[in-house]
């Protein structure tokens, strides 16, 4: 299975949308791996996490192919990772000759309810033109499901809190597994029970304040990400791949700086680009 980053930025991007802080101009001066798109990843060039307001952009490049795209696996609902309004562009005329529709599109009730209101209140479509390019399915917390090849498992994370489930995913192919971890703060109870007893080949966490102790209780930095590899007994297991994403740019780290502040905890920080085989 291949992986590749898409975004590995938090909410507002990197560099932020209106922010003229030292660290946005930085990013926008050096560039490269100083950018970072809103978080989303691609597997096997044909399923994605997370579709937010870059995939469109991403398009132009190649980081992903849009019309491959077969499906959709999402987190959450934050703008960041789903822009149910680009997902109009499916329908015709906007979207012709696609030959994957409809495409299959997996999330929690609130990120599924998003959708279809969206598309039958604002857009007006019925439930059979929805169903023509989009395939909506709710998927409950701990629920594993086929994604092609894959199987994935939802785990409850700690975030978008009291009214929404967010999900991270364990991912199974061929014997070899990861997590995408992106977005939590300090994993629930029965998570951390899970992978505890699911040991992982890579992990991926929300690494949103980097080398800083983080002050979101709903995101990670990388001392809550060493806590939690601690708690779920990683620590010390080898051949593991530790990989953070969503980085925020509130404390300046530019990509040199968050390899070397993530090197004593044997994280390695994601850009835009970054793929590996599992
Ligand atoms: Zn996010
Ligand atoms: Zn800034
Ligand atoms: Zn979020």
């Amino acid at each position: 299975m291949k992986f590749r980053f898409i975004g590995t930025g938090a909410s507002e991007g990197y560099p932020a949308t209106f922010c003229g802080c030292e660290g946005c101009r930085k990013a926008k001066q050096l560039g490269g791996k100083n950018l970072r798109r809103r978080a989303s990843a691609v597997i096997d060039d044909h399923i994605l996490l997370d579709f937010g307001p870059d995939l469109y952009t991403a398009n132009f490049t190649d980081l992903v192919d849009l019309p491959s795209v077969t499906d959709i696996v999402f987190t959450h609902s934050h703008v960041d990772h789903l822009y149910e309004k680009e997902l109009f562009n499916l329908f015709e005329p906007m979207g012709v000759e696609n030959p994957n529709l409809p495409i299959r599109i997996y999330g929690n009730e609130t990120v599924i309810s998003q959708i279809r209101d969206y598309m039958t209140i604002f857009r007006k479509r019925s439930l059979e033109k929805i169903a023509e390019v989009m395939t909506l399915i709710t998927i409950q917390p701990f629920e594993s499901f086929q994604v092609g090849n894959l199987t994935f498992t939802a785990l409850l994370a700690n975030h978008a809190g009291p009214n929404e489930d967010a999900y991270i995913y364990e991912i199974v192919s061929d014997g070899k597994s990861m997590l995408y971890g992106t977005d939590t703060g300090l994993l629930p109870e029965e998570t951390k029970d899970y992978l505890t007893d699911h040991p992982l080949d890579v992990y991926i966490f929300d690494a949103t304040s980097g080398k800083v102790p983080c002050p979101y209780k709903e995101h990670m930095g990388y001392p809550e990400i060493a806590q939690t590899l601690e708690e779920i007994r990683v620590v010390g297991r080898d051949g593991v791949r530790i990989y953070g994403t969503h980085f925020v740019h509130s404390w300046y780290e530019m990509h040199d700086d968050l390899i070397k502040s993530g090197a004593p905890y044997g994280i390695i920080p994601a850009y835009d680009g970054m793929s590996f085989e599992l």
